[in-house]
């Protein structure tokens, strides 16, 4: 007998973010497509996909208009190096990402996966100070519980213990400063006080630190992987006033929520704030190829500016960079965002979203219903008014995760918090059926005491 998919891949896949041995007993689940939100198994089964595979997805799989500009692309330059050579649509997607993103930000750098941006924005920032006659500013201060990528450099700036605790002997030291995140304010204070009250503890590192950082690096708005985790506003201006204050940089990841994630195009205008560095992936190319940009200020790049003989050249490369299938899927991207009020569109899917899951809030195991945007997460605990959590080891996430594959979703919990990250294409209809599949697979995770081993599905 012919091995069927699932064996063939059990016999020599190694799948990313995954204990292997899970798929003794956790089916995986061969795709053969994908239409809109939906994607379709081998064996017929539909699974609406509510976490746009892995954030990266906007307007839908196999949408037709980024398809069809890949193809095109494809039928004249599939690559060729961006050293010593150029190509449209490089050029004109680093113009139009220029025109999009806050003031400030004028000089595009592409990598390809959000790693590398974060890798290439924190080499910049180092290097700038250097050029400039500070190598001492060579730390880099994080917020805690934030995330920012797999690579050494990105996951010495994250602070998400499941990914980062193992290699720790590996990576550099950073420097962690208290959340924002509302989830942790004491009972009596709202989101924006809670934000400014942390802000202090970053201060206090800047005020004794700055001579020796370089950058500080956060997610603004949501700390995707670090369970969608959100917070005010306001801190995100504090901390521009503080960077600048202290003569350090401010690097943005928006990798997992620019392009319309948080409510706006990026998030940072919701505090109307220009980074010093802002790294974008994952939506950049609507979902269909990987490709990432970091954008910086004309400052940063004079800095590198001289004679060759002066070895103040930013010397980093990937095979791929600007690689133009990519830019020329990003380019069909930016296409949709221009001629659809998108941003406006997704108003109204956001509060289909509060709206559905409102009853929610009251569930004796949920301790908070939260939203940014088109991001809402449902924090399950054991004990909602202490909001003491489940023990990791109880995988009551994972109990979701399955109970939604039985009816047809596809949502992939953080720990104890599900969320809805879906693809604009997504309708108020499926978002209220969606719902109720959560509240089932909440009741379902929640209903007794469990106690199986090993870890959840916890992954960006
Ligand atoms: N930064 C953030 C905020 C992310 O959420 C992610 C991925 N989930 C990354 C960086 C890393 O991107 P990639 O997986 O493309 O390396």
């Amino acid at each position: 007998m012919t091995p069927s998919l699932i064996e063939r891949d059990l016999g020599v896949l190694w799948h990313p973010c995954t204990q292997m041995k899970d798929h003794e007993a956790l089916p995986l689940i061969p795709i053969r497509g994908g239409r809109g939100a939906w994607l379709e198994g081998l064996d017929g089964h539909r699974y609406l996909d509510a976490i746009s595979s892995w954030w990266v997805n906007l307007f839908g799989h196999a949408e037709p208009r980024i398809g069809a500009a890949i193809a095109r692309q494809a039928r004249t330059l599939e690559h060729v190096l961006l050293a010593g050579f150029t190509h449209e649509p490089a050029v004109r997607l680093a113009e139009r990402l220029r025109d999009i993103t806050p003031p400030g930000l004028e000089r595009v750098f592409y990598a390809d996966n959000g790693s590398s941006a974060v890798e290439v924005a924190l080499k910049m920032s180092y290097h700038y100070w250097r050029n400039l006659g500070h190598p001492g500013k060579h730390r880099f201060v994080t917020l805690a519980n934030s995330y920012h990528g797999e690579t050494l450099g990105a996951l010495a700036v994250g602070d998400v213990a499941l990914y980062k605790a193992t290699y720790e002997p590996l990576l550099m030291e950073a420097l962690t400063a208290p959340s924002p995140d509302g989830y942790a304010r004491a009972p009596e204070e709202d989101y924006r006080a809670h934000a400014l009250r942390q802000a202090a503890g970053m201060e206090r590192i800047l005020a004794r630190h700055a001579h020796e950082v370089a950058a500080v690096i956060v997610e603004p708005l949501v700390q995707c992987a670090g369970n969608m985790r959100m917070y005010h506003p306001v801190y995100l201006e504090r901390l521009r006033a503080l960077c600048d204050h202290y003569r350090v940089h401010l690097i943005a990841d928006e990798i997992a929520v620019g392009f319309g994630r948080t409510g706006t195009l990026f998030a940072c205008e919701q505090a109307g704030i220009s980074p010093d560095f802002m790294c974008l992936s994952k939506g950049l190319t609507g979902g269909f190829l990987p490709l990432a940009a970091v954008l910086t200020t004309e400052a940063v790049y004079q800095a590198f500016y001289d004679d060759y003989e002066r070895l103040t050249a930013f010397l980093h490369s990937h095979s791929y960079t600007g690689n133009p299938l990519a830019c020329a899927a990003a380019l069909a991207t930016l296409d949709i965002f221009a001629g659809e009020p998108v941003i406006e569109r997704n108003r109204a899917l956001a509060r289909a979203m509060a709206e559905a899951t409102a009853p929610l809030a009251d569930h004796p195991h949920v301790a908070e219903v939260r939203q940014t945007g088109m991001i809402l997460a449902i924090e399950m605990a054991k004990d909602k008014a202490g909001r003491e959590p489940y023990p990791w080891q109880e995988r009551r996430g994972l109990r979701v995760y399955r109970h939604a594959l039985e009816r047809g979703a596809l949502l992939r919990p953080l720990g104890n918090v599900i969320y809805f990250m879906p693809p604009y294409v997504i309708t108020p209809e499926e978002i209220r059926w969606l719902a109720g599949v959560a509240a089932e697979g909440i009741d379902r995770a929640t209903r007794d005491r469990c106690a199986s081993p090993a870890s959840t599905p916890n992954a960006p």
